[in-house]
């Protein structure tokens, strides 16, 4: 069984972050084949105008943010397999069939970002 970092949890424990799925990490972690960490949840929009000015995110909408979202909180995160090697596509996609597989588990709606289709973003999960 595979346990988050320090760092991962402090992002999972934002106070801004969507409750539903702080669960669905928490218990995706226990189950989890492979181990991972936690990229980001909340961002800021000023944190935002600089992913889109470098090109890593497209939108000024990002879920990532909480005004953004009716709710007011954060309803996404990125997460990666660990260590990282993001060139390992393979391994990003076996972590989201089993965070699917947790959300479903936990009646939780998510979506993939690797399931997207002009904008492939393997580490995103968002709320539907
Ligand atoms: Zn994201």
């Amino acid at each position: 069984m595979f346990k988050f970092s320090v760092k991962s949890l402090s992002k999972i424990n934002d106070k801004k972050f969507h409750p539903s799925l702080k669960k669905l990490l928490l218990e995706a972690i226990k189950t989890s084949p492979i181990d991972f960490t936690v990229l980001e949840t909340t961002r800021t929009l000023e944190q935002q105008k600089v992913n889109v000015l470098k090109g890593t995110s497209k939108t000024m909408k990002s879920r990532h943010i909480p005004s953004v979202n009716k709710s007011g909180l954060c309803e996404a995160f990125d997460i990666a397999p660990y260590p990282i090697d993001w060139k390992n596509i393979k391994r990003f996609i076996q972590l989201s069939e089993h965070i699917k597989k947790t959300a479903k588990e936990l009646n939780i709606n998510i979506q993939y970002g690797g399931d997207w289709k002009t904008f492939k973003d393997y580490p995103h999960y968002e709320l539907k």
